[in-house]
């Protein structure tokens, strides 16, 4: 399976603008097909799209801080997630909740065997979470890369 993000982008993908500092910005997350897609506007911008997983504000720092997750967004794919088989299925639902499992966000709280796939269900009470994800079936080196690539995606720009 290929994964296929977006760069960060420099410019407003409506109406060109480039993101100097301090400017204030909208990311948005969306499936096309198997991949996902990031978009990158200005606040003015923004306008809801219906295959919208999430999105998160950004202003755009003198410094580069390196990547930061935005963990919100994380939550807002995993919300979307328990309504929709289909996202539950593709192998970013399952890293992302690796992701907030290794922060302690998220407890795996059963793995079993389901149709001859491994099924994890991760779980947060508190945040009404209990997701059950199949365990995708990849390689070790394009999970490390498919997560990589995760983490510069939900990344905010900077
Ligand atoms: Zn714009």
């Amino acid at each position: 399976m290929k994964l296929e993000i977006g760069r960060r982008s420099r410019r407003c993908s409506a109406c060109s603008t480039g993101f100097e500092t301090g400017r204030k910005g909208v990311s948005v997350l969306l499936t096309a097909g198997e991949a996902l897609e990031r978009r990158d506007t200005c606040e003015s911008c923004y306008q809801p799209d219906p295959g919208e997983l999430a999105n998160w504000r950004f202003t755009l720092s003198a410094q580069k801080k390196g990547l930061r997750i935005c963990e919100d967004a994380i939550w807002q794919v995993i919300a979307k997630a328990k309504a929709d088989e289909e996202l539950r299925a593709k192998p970013f639902t399952y890293i992302l909740c690796l992701m907030l499992a290794r922060k302690r966000k998220l407890r795996r709280t059963q793995s079993r065997r389901k149709q001859g796939r491994e099924v994890h269900t991760y779980t947060n009470l508190s945040r009404g979470v209990d997701l059950e994800v199949p365990v995708p079936l990849l390689t070790p080196p394009v999970f490390a890369r498919l997560q990589r690539e995760l983490v510069e995606f939900l990344s905010a720009p900077g």
